[in-house]
């Protein structure tokens, strides 16, 4: 393995890089920065968010350009302010050495004199948004005539946010014999006409594979009545504790308005649109981005600037006008090599549009129900099972724990399990017993009715040991020899999933699972007493025998590590949950 020293970078840079804490170069930098220190070449580099694209390019152009000089020398373009900034703090960071060196960030929704003073002090680097960067050429408040490199950061992005023509007019105002460096998570057509065009025989190194983030997504549609769009959403919230959403609205009055909605019915919403303030939207960013925000609700304008990775769910509350943007829309998930789920809401006048959005994305979307109260309740109760079980033990409480015990005293471990978990799943169970099913069939009728034929049921694997809901149905059909469409109906959440079968194999699918190990750990599928979309609540017989499985075999499922995965980020924000699960139903009933 190579070291940073290897890979020829020079002293200045080699002990900024030891201030960071760098140890080794991450794949892009180890392929890129040779490349780039010692050839002329252009160069497009594929690779996914978070693999030290910024270095890879920073260190190569640090190195090269004249600090003595108080020419602009490099220009690197990005999409957003916000990584307009992170790039030029990045910058500064790794040239802290480097004598002389001045990076300017231009930007919109900034003092364009304060920018342009700047770059009038002598800069040899701009980090500048397409906007902004045109703007201040047409102005001549900067000149780009004599650079050496050009930087096209995130190139799909910048073109998926329309940014084509800005791009090709800036570039006119450079250099024919620059240097152009390309870095890209994805390599869609556009980003392939920018090479063609704009570059000369460029290098092309690929980390992972090309187009890998565009796979991750799931689509899945709803089909609702619309004046049931608002209890739709909350449904589907409900039935995803762990939601982390960016929900689309098509304009600003409806973006306010969910999320105001949202607010007052005791979620974690915020809403990001062109009638607030820049102040107003950094706030709402800086709440998203730490995960104090779960709902984020967003115009396709305002959300341009959304750059966080772990954005489990989209959410299309109203489809855009134009179809194109659902594309820009999805995309804001299944970031960084994770996967995530795109959903649609749609009432049966849009329902169309369905086919004509599979056309241009070339991926079916499924159909789904918008879960029932009794699913939601199961979903929650199973959530918060896994969260108790995955909770740190607080040692302050071992002081008061003779007095908690002397109250209990009477009180057996099964009955005291029960208790503990109604003080939340009463209130949800409340809210929810009388809910009515917000399906609508479609006129074709080919959505799959509730029927008494069909068996619901519960498995113990989830999003978090790496299932979607393809790739599980396809274990499913696999170990359980069924035949295409034999498993269906299935919904995968974060710790465990639901899905159907008829209910002449249901015998044969719990005998199978009765004592199934996979990867190390015991499968466990039961019987849910949710029937999936309907309102059949089946007959609660036999629960506790298989309440008594399941838990007997939690404790062999958290040894094989299959939930270690849950990381700070659902600790961090678990307090902040329980406090608006418990709040929820509460409030929204009185909204009722
Ligand atoms: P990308 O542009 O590919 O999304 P960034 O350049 O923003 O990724 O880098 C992501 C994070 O990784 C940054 O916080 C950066 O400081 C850090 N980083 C970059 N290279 C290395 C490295 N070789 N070792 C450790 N951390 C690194
Ligand atoms: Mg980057």
């Amino acid at each position: 393995m190579s070291t940073f020293k290897d890979l020829g970078l020079n002293e200045d840079l080699l002990t900024a890089i030891d201030d960071l804490g760098f140890e080794t170069p991450s794949d892009v930098q180890a392929k890129a920065i040779p490349i780039l220190l010692n050839d002329d070449s252009d160069l497009v580099a594929l690779a996914q968010t978070g693999t030290g694209k910024t270095a890879a390019f920073g260190f190569p152009m640090l190195q090269k350009i004249d600090v003595n000089s108080r020419t602009t020398q490099g220009l690197i373009l990005s999409p957003t302010r916000e990584l307009c900034l992170q790039i030029t703090n990045e910058l500064k960071l790794y040239g802290k050495y480097c004598k002389g060196l001045n990076v300017t960030a231009i930007y919109g929704g900034a003092s364009i004199t304060e920018q342009a003073r700047q770059v009038k002090r002598g800069t040899q680097i701009v980090v500048a948004t397409p906007g902004r960067m045109k703007d201040m050429i047409n102005r001549n408040m900067v000149d780009i005539s004599k650079i050496e490199y050009a930087v096209l950061d995130e190139a799909d992005e910048m073109l998926n946010m329309g940014f084509y023509e800005d791009i090709t007019d800036i570039l006119s105002h450079t250099p024919k014999d620059k240097s152009t460096w390309l870095f890209s998570a994805t390599m869609p057509n556009e980003v392939a006409k920018i090479a063609k065009d704009f570059m000369h025989a460029p290098i092309e190194i690929t980390v992972g594979n090309k187009n890998e983030s565009t796979n991750q997504v799931s689509h899945e549609y709803y089909l609702v009545n619309a004046r049931d769009r608002y209890q739709a959403l909350k449904r589907l919230a409900d039935a995803n504790p762990d939601i982390f959403s960016v929900i689309f609205c098509r304009t600003k009055r409806d973006t306010q308005k969910v999320a105001e909605n949202l607010i007052e019915d005791g979620y974690s919403a915020g809403a990001l649109h062109g009638d607030l303030s820049q102040n107003q939207r950094d706030l709402v960013m800086k709440s998203f981005r730490n995960k104090q925000i779960q709902m984020l609700v967003a115009t396709d304008v305002a959300a341009r600037g959304i750059d966080v990775d772990d954005i489990t769910h989209v959410i299309n509350y109203q489809l855009p006008d134009e179809i194109e943007t659902y594309t820009h829309r999805s995309g804001r998930t299944g970031r960084a090599g994770k996967t995530g789920v795109s959903m649609v809401i749609v009432s049966k006048s849009e329902v169309r549009k369905i086919k004509q959005i599979e056309r241009i994305i070339k991926k079916e979307f499924e159909k789904k129900d918008i879960p029932n109260g009794m699913e939601i309740c199961e979903v929650q109760l199973m959530s918060l099972a896994n969260k108790v079980h995955n909770t740190k033990v607080n040692h302050e409480i071992d002081k008061y724990l003779e007095s908690i015990n002397e109250l209990f005293e009477d009180t057996d471990k099964d009955e005291l399990i029960k208790k503990f978990f109604s003080v939340e799943f009463t209130r949800f169970f409340n809210y929810y017993q009388k809910a009515q099913d917000l399906n609508v069939s479609d006129s074709k009728g080919s959505d799959r009715q509730v029927s008494a034929d069909e068996t619901r049921y519960f498995i113990n694997v989830g999003r978090k040991d790496g299932y979607d809901w393809m790739s599980l149905k396809d274990f499913l059909k696999a170990v359980l020899e069924l035949g295409r469409d034999d498993v269906f109906k299935v919904d995968v959440k974060d710790s465990f999933s639901f899905f159907n079968t008829d209910k002449s194999i249901q015998e044969k699918v719990l005998t199978f699972f009765t004592d199934f190990k996979h990867n190390g750990r015991f499968v466990n599928v039961e019987v849910s007493d949710d029937k999936g979309g309907g309102r059949n609540r089946g007959g609660r017989s036999g629960k506790k025998r298989r309440g008594d499985r399941r838990s007997s075999r939690r404790s062999d499922r958290s040894s094989s590590g299959g939930f270690a995965g849950s990381g700070n980020r659902k600790d961090r924000r678990s307090s902040k949950k329980s406090k608006s699960v418990s709040d929820r139903p509460r409030r929204s009933r009185r909204r009722k």
